[in-house]
């Protein structure tokens, strides 16, 4: 079972690596791969660049015993990533695997307004993580419609189905987000201990956020 952690990650952070820790022991993903988008369709530009975010994942993952990749097709595709076709790009090398799409539950909620959105059902299960000191999203309409129809309780059971299944996993609650780290380096406040050190010194090298984006 893949599991297949998208973001901008303009920075990678805590709350990312402990979530997708998580996630892959609970499911016992044989596989988890962080999947960096090149230009994310429904957000403002990233204050990083896709090499910059790239490095930035991969300082966070050396060393580490954690078994996690990174999978480089969005930043290696021209234009707007669309997580449609990047599924169908993973679905493509394996029609049998389940592949599961690993999201924060803010982001899932945002889901009917992503491209194609209705495919990714299809193609996918999705493995919805509670995002902590938040009001969780109310779903509504066809969304609300297919959390009845395809959420499943038992992980067990969740592994078998290749797409089109819905979990909801309790992790680890960090409340760290991405933009709370970049508001810090523009007011002069150091995110240390927010993120790994090696990503934080490249920050500091490089001169990363220092202006609020
Ligand atoms: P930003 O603040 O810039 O929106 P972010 O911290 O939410 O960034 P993203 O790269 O946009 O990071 O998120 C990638 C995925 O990780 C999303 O599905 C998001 O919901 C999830 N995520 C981010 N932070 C956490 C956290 N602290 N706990 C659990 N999930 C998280």
């Amino acid at each position: 079972m893949l599991g297949i952690f998208g973001g901008t990650f303009d920075p990678v952070h805590y709350g990312h690596l402990r979530t997708a820790l998580d996630v892959k022991e609970t499911l016992r993903l044989s596989d988890l791969r962080f999947l960096p988008c090149r230009i994310p369709s429904h957000r403002s530009s990233p204050g990083a660049s896709p090499q910059q975010r790239l490095r930035m994942l991969e300082l966070a993952l050396q060393n580490a015993d954690t078994g996690f990749s990174i999978d480089r097709r969005e930043l290696d595709r021209e234009g707007t990533s669309y997580m449609v076709d990047t599924l169908a790009s993973l679905r493509e090398e394996n029609l049998s695997r389940s592949i599961c799409l690993i999201l924060g539950i803010d982001a899932f909620a945002d889901l009917p307004y992503w491209h194609r959105w209705g495919e990714l059902f299809n193609l996918a299960n999705f493995v919805v993580m509670r995002r902590p000191n938040s009001t969780e999203p109310e779903l509504t309409g066809e969304l609300a419609d297919l959390v009845l129809e395809n959420r499943m309780e038992d992980t067990g059971e969740f592994a078998a189905s290749p797409f089109g299944k819905i979990v909801f996993l309790e992790v680890t609650q960090l409340a760290i987000s991405a933009t709370g780290i970049r508001k810090l380096i523009a007011c002069g406040k150091s995110p240390r201990y927010l993120l790994p050190d090696p990503v934080l010194e490249m920050i500091q090298s490089q001169g990363l956020y220092r202006t609020a984006s």
